[in-house]
């Protein structure tokens, strides 16, 4: 239809530099954009590219260009609908981790609290954390997206007399769903997108138990010092800081406890410090503030009601399972533990199991390790997997602990391959 405007689709390639790498970021960019350009037409989403190491000063410049997943119709994309954003991120290492101590050691009694640690981003330790993590529903996305709308609504400068957000995501659901780790790996995402306006960032990770372990006239000050510190990181405009309050119930427990007068009131006012604090951040543009639960019923209502986002994070359903095993073990396959073998992937599994419903091949007749046989044998994990409701870190753990049996009853770890139709394996899988 030539009267229909044609879209235009924002996709963001990522460029991890290599820590070598002295070249200007500007002359990567073009240089990615030229590649992507004369190689890539169309663009997949998401994917990693390759072919870009012909080119001499990628080669030395460049680990790794990656095509991040977006939020479009779909997965392939012409590249006359698409505008490309290229960031390019050289990731600190991982010690450059610092710690917070709150309280000098050794005077007045004081002791020296361990309240927060900060990491400077991007990280190397992060790296993968993002696509490891997998969800239904496109929940990654969403997140992303939310907080895109706000640094829109902040540039445009909405008036928040009108339009009232505050800068803090709350995600909740049974322990082990990966709740940290999207938090870290969003900001570690939002560090890659936001370079080209915000030259560091940071993750400040507070610990809430240990912020709370102590008397509560102690943690009053603990809570103020703290924030002087973030709000002395935040004043920096050119620093964007995300804050991790890690089971953000023990927080704010206190109140509750006050109320029910089982607590001496400083509960009370220390999590009112925490509350005043958190108001007094929103006003700052280059912040966000993450938060996870495990038990969302025993948070403070007054915390809850600052978060703009609530999500739940459920135990993975059957395919987000089917996904995290074969990631795993494409893993194992990739380090050489076991032997080449193509694991399908998803949409493919999902394919051949109604084929094979339908009757379109003959069960009897697939081979244990075709992809086929595969696709149906991790299907059926995944099934025995959800029914135990395991979450995403005990998936994580089952291949080890599968290994670890193979390679216990003395089965070199190279033969295992042929072995994962073996029905000891299965067992394995069962036990966990
Ligand atoms: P939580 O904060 O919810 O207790 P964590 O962030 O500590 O969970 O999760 C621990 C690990 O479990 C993660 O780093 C990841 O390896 C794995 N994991 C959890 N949920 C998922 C998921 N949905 N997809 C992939 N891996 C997951």
């Amino acid at each position: 239809d030539e009267s229909k405007p044609e879209v235009i689709w924002t996709v963001h390639v990522e460029v991890r530099l290599s820590t070598k790498s002295r070249r200007r970021v500007d002359v990567i960019q073009g240089l990615v954009r030229d590649f992507i350009t004369n190689n890539y037409d169309p663009i997949q989403l998401p994917s990693v590219l390759d072919g870009w190491e012909v080119d001499p000063t990628l080669a030395s410049s460049v680990d790794r260009i990656a095509v991040s997943e977006s939020a479009c119709p779909s997965i392939s994309l012409h590249l006359k609908n698409v505008s490309l954003e290229i960031h390019a991120y050289q990731p600190h290492e991982t010690d450059a981790i610092e710690e917070y101590a709150n309280g000098t050691p050794g005077r007045d009694g004081e002791e020296n609290v361990l309240a927060a640690s900060v990491c400077e981003l991007p990280c190397k330790a992060w790296e993968g954390l993002w696509d490891g993590l997998i969800y239904p529903d496109n929940i990654k996305l969403k997140l992303l997206d939310y907080i895109h709308a706000t640094f829109v609504l902040s540039d445009a400068g909405v008036d928040f007399n009108l339009v009232t957000w505050n800068r803090v995501v709350l995600l909740h659901g049974p322990p082990g769903t990966g709740k940290t780790s999207l938090c870290r790996a969003l900001a570690q995402k939002l560090s890659i997108r936001l370079s080209h306006r915000y030259s560091q960032s940071r993750l400040l990770e507070i610990n809430s138990h240990s912020l709370f372990s102590r008397w509560f006239s102690e943690s009053g000050k603990l809570v103020q010092r703290l924030f002087s510190n973030i709000m002395e990181m935040v004043e920096d405009e050119d620093c964007f800081v995300v804050v991790l309050i890690d089971e953000v119930e023990s927080l704010t427990a206190a109140r509750a406890g006050a109320m029910a007068g089982t607590e001496p009131s400083d509960g009370l006012r220390v999590v009112n410090a925490l509350l005043t604090q958190l108001d007094k951040l929103r006003y700052q543009k280059n912040v966000l503030v993450m938060s996870t639960s495990n038990l969302a019923k025993a948070i403070d209502s007054a915390f809850v009601d600052r978060a703009d986002i609530i999500q739940y994070v459920d135990l993975p359903p059957r395919e987000a399972i089917y996904e995290i095993l074969r990631s795993s073990l494409c893993e194992f396959i990739q380090k050489g533990i076991l032997q080449k073998t193509t694991v399908p992937a998803l949409d493919l599994a999902l394919y051949l199991e109604g084929n094979s419903k339908n009757g379109s091949i003959a069960s009897g007749t697939m081979l244990p390790y075709s992809p086929e046989g595969l696709a149906s044998i991790l299907l059926a994990l995944a099934d025995k997997c959800r029914a135990q409701q395991l979450s995403g870190r005990a998936l994580r753990r089952l291949p080890v602990l599968a290994l670890a049996r193979y390679i216990g009853i003395g089965v070199s770890a190279s033969s295992t391959t042929s072995n994962l139709n073996n029905s000891r394996f299965q067992t394995d899988i069962r036990l966990w």
